[in-house]
This record gives structure tokens, C-alpha cells and sequence, in this order.
């Protein structure tokens, strides 16, 4: 694993508290993972106005068809910010939003018959294409994964193939801030694909660690190091943030941080403690990932590349399909969570005084009878079918479109599937191909 030079430590929540705020300060829109209100039972990915909206002490539950938060305990001292997965949303919500007006018509006064029609803004088309939004521009996203940035990768590479990719200026790119995923769920497999649960590729990765330490009590001292310690009877849990910067976006960052000593360079023991629990979290997802992919074979080598596309292609007429899609509803939720789907359909709306229409750009769903509706007929009529082409694109077709797979083992399809249809086992169902 391939890591920057020196890794360097924000201690405890006022820590982060500062390279939020310098990210805060750099931009005007600053998305992370939060609750949209105080009751919400999923992480959304939504704007965070201060470092308070940050998901402080909540930890996600996710399994087939099942996702749930828990508070992690009533001590707000020692919290942790980074223990959740990526919730329902993904950057695509921001970046390719799921609702767009492409253009208004409007009667003009003088003459009834006419129409004055308005386009969608160059910029506003723009943002069809990874393109932020001018409005908000410049974005930050804090607290993404690494399947996530695979994401908006996968997504920018099927704009630029498909020609919509626009250049875009440095000061344009959205400043990424990624957070390991310490604790990753159920129904993660982005290392199948060969990333994760770290980030190599954002302008600056965080990572969450927890020190155990023994309690030194000092009379009257009241030192911020002390401030990151809870106390556990001789024991005090300390939190730190190893923070490590890939970009020249990034650096900065870490520089005027670290000039104001609110970064430090990590201690041989903090970097020890950064290795042993990105392990651990490797170890959670090689055996979730073992519970639903037994062979061997087939979990270390084949995913990412042409092997799965080819074994599920060998698979296209099989009559397995019926059986792994039996329970599939055709409600469309896995394509709408997925952070890469990207087909769009057209909705045209007319006002009750006809004075005005417009037609807006909306996501639509492989799972539709519309979305293969070609000269007068359906080509997808069954549900078996319909999921055949999810899963083939996905897997297989999206290495022969885009050069590479159109999944990046978010899990989200699984979670939120309300029949729980597990998208890795099926997929490893399928490629055994007995029938
Ligand atoms: S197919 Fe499922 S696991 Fe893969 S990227 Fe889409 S939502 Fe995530
Ligand atoms: S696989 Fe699940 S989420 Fe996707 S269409 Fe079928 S029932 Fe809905």
C-alpha cells in the first residue's frame, strides 16, 4: 500500500474541528455525510453548514434490505466521527442532480401563439457533466470514501466517453476529503475492486484512530490533549487523526494547519496504530465478504476485471436468472442508490393555463418497462430480465463501454433493496452457472 511521506496527527474532535474549518473556508458548499433532521434512520449526503452537522457518535447498521443508525454511547467526549459507511446518497445527488430543467417555455404577451423559450444556463448543462453546480461553486466533499470517489471516476469516465466530459479548470474540481472507512458495513466489497478501506487518491485522507492510554492526572491542567481523553477507569481513550495529503490541493491545507500547530507529524506509535486499524478494517471486509463469496478464486481475482465480465456474459442465457430475481420487485431503489447509474429520462409539464411548459432532465431505472421501450414495444417485459440487464451492465457490459467495471462495491444495492437481494452473492450465484 502506497502511502504519502509522513503521515501527520490532528488530536481529538477539536482537531478536526480545524481542518473542517479550513476547508469550510475555502469553499462555499461543503458536503459530507448527515442526518437531513435529528430523527432520520440514514445518513444522507448533504451540505454541511458548520462542523456540528458532522454525524457525531452515530454508527450504521446495514444489512440485506436493512439499514438502521445507533447512537454509540451517551460520552460525546470520545465520539467517533468516521465509525457510519456512506449512507442512500452519493455524490452523484450533487454532481448529477436528480431532477435538472433542461428548458421553460413561456407564451409571449404580444402574440399567443408564440413562445419565448428559455435553455438551461451553459453552466447549468454543464453541471450534467461532474460539472459543479456555479451556484455552489467551489464544492468540498468531506468525509467521503474511497468508493465513492471510484464513483464520480467511473461517472466522469462515462461523460468523457460518451463526449458530454467538459474541461474543467483546477479551481472547478471539487476539493476531495476522504475518511477511511474504519468500520465498514455488512455489505461493503470495495476491496474486491482493490481499494479501500483507505484513500490514496484525495486531495487529503483522514483516518480515525482510537489510543488507549493510561490516566495521568494533572491538578488545575486542563491541556487539549487532556480535553480528547475519556476516561475509563485507569484507562483514558484518546482520539487522533492521522491526515495524509496526496495532492497540491492538499497540502496546503496541512501546511497551515500544521503552522499553526494544530497538525503534527505522527509518532512511530501513531503510525503503528494507523496500519493495525486499517487492517482490522481490511480483515472486517475480507470476511464479510467471505460469508457471501466462499471461493477462494472468485473473491480474490475476478471482480474488477474482464474475468467477471466474461463468466457473467457466459451466463446471459441461463435460466438462473429467474431463480436469483425471483423475489426482485422491479422498484428501480438499486439503481437510484447506486452512486454510478447514470440513465436519464425526460419529463414535459405544461401549466393548468397553458401559458407555460417545461421539460426537466430526471433519473430513470433499467428496472422501467419504459426504459427499453423501442418502435411500439418493451425489449426488458419480465423482471428477470430487467435485473439480468442491471447486473450484466454493471459487471460485464461496463467494461466493453467504458474499459472498466460500472461497480464499485458501495453495497448500497443491497441495503436498500426492500427484498434484500444481495447484489455480490447473486453476482457470485450467477457465475457458478449450474442451473
Ligand atoms: S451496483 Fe451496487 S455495489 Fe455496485 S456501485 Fe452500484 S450500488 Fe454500489
Ligand atoms: S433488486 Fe431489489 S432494489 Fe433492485 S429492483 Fe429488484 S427489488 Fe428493487
Amino acid at each position: 500500500m502506497k502511502r504519502a511521506l509522513s503521515s501527520c496527527v490532528a488530536e481529538g474532535a477539536e482537531g478536526l474541528r480545524r481542518i473542517f474549518d479550513q476547508v469550510k473556508n475555502q469553499s462555499r458548499c461543503v458536503y459530507g455525510y448527515g442526518l437531513s433532521h435529528p430523527a432520520a434512520n440514514a445518513l444522507e449526503l448533504c451540505e454541511l453548514f458548520g462542523f456540528e452537522d458532522l454525524p457525531r457518535g452515530v454508527v450504521s447498521n446495514y444489512a440485506p434490505g436493512h439499514a438502521s443508525l445507533e447512537k454509540e454511547r451517551e460520552d460525546q467526549t470520545c465520539s467517533s466521527f468516521f465509525r457510519h459507511t456512506p449512507g442512500a446518497t452519493s455524490p452523484k445527488s450533487i454532481q448529477l442532480p436528480p431532477r435538472r430543467v433542461i428548458w421553460k417555455a413561456n407564451r409571449t404577451k404580444e402574440d399567443h401563439q408564440k413562445f419565448q423559450i428559455a435553455l438551461a444556463s451553459a453552466e447549468q448543462q454543464k453541471s450534467n457533466t461532474l460539472q459543479p453546480n456555479p451556484e455552489i461553486l467551489p464544492v468540498a466533499f468531506f468525509g467521503i470514501r474511497s468508493c465513492d470517489l471510484r464513483a464520480m471516476h467511473t461517472l466522469q469516465n462515462v461523460f468523457d466517453v460518451q463526449g458530454q466530459g467538459v474541461p474543467k479548470s483546477a479551481a472547478e474540481m471539487p476539493l476531495l476529503i476522504t475518511a477511511s472507512c474504519v468500520e465498514p458495513g455488512h455489505n461493503c466489497f470495495c476491496t474486491s475492486f482493490g481499494y479501500g478501506p483507505e484513500c490514496q487518491d484525495s486531495d487529503l485522507n483522514i483516518t480515525e484512530c482510537f489510543v488507549e492510554e493510561e490516566v495521568q492526572h494533572n491538578k488545575g491542567s486542563e491541556s487539549a490533549l487532556e480535553k480528547t481523553k475519556c476516561e475509563q477507569g485507569k484507562t483514558a481513550r484518546k482520539q487522533i487523526f492521522v491526515v495524509d495529503a496526496h495532492t497540491t490541493r492538499g497540502r496546503p491545507i496541512v501546511e497551515a494547519l500544521s503552522k499553526d500547530q494544530h497538525l503534527r507529524h505522527a509518532s512511530q506509535h501513531e503510525t503503528a496504530l494507523l496500519t493495525a486499524t486499517l487492517k482490522r478494517s481490511q480483515q472486517r471486509l475480507k470476511e464479510f465478504i467471505a460469508a457471501r463469496v466462499p471461493n477462494e478464486e472468485n473473491r480474490s481475482k475476478v471482480w474488477a476485471g474482464a474475468d467477471i465480465a466474461k463468466q457473467l456474459r457466459d451466463q446471459a442465457r441461463s435460466k438462473n436468472w429467474e431463480t436469483i430475481a425471483e423475489s426482485c420487485l422491479s422498484c428501480g431503489n438499486c439503481t437510484m442508490v447506486c452512486p454510478t447509474c447514470f440513465c436519464t429520462t425526460v419529463e414535459d409539464s405544461i401549466d393548468l393555463e397553458a401559458q407555460r411548459s417545461e421539460r426537466t432532465q430526471v433519473w430513470d431505472s433499467c428496472f422501467t418497462a419504459g426504459h427499453s421501450y423501442v418502435h411500439g414495444g418493451t425489449v426488458h417485459k419480465s423482471t428477470p430480465s430487467r435485473y439480468r440487464q442491471w447486473m450484466m451492465h454493471k459487471l460485464s457490459s461496463w467494461h466493453d463501454q467504458f474499459g472498466e467495471s460500472g461497480c464499485v462495491g458501495c453495497g448500497r444495492c443491497t441495503t436498500w433493496c426492500p427484498v434484500g437481494i444481495d447484489f455480490l452473492a447473486s453476482a457470485y450465484q450467477m457465475t457458478k452457472g449450474v442451473e
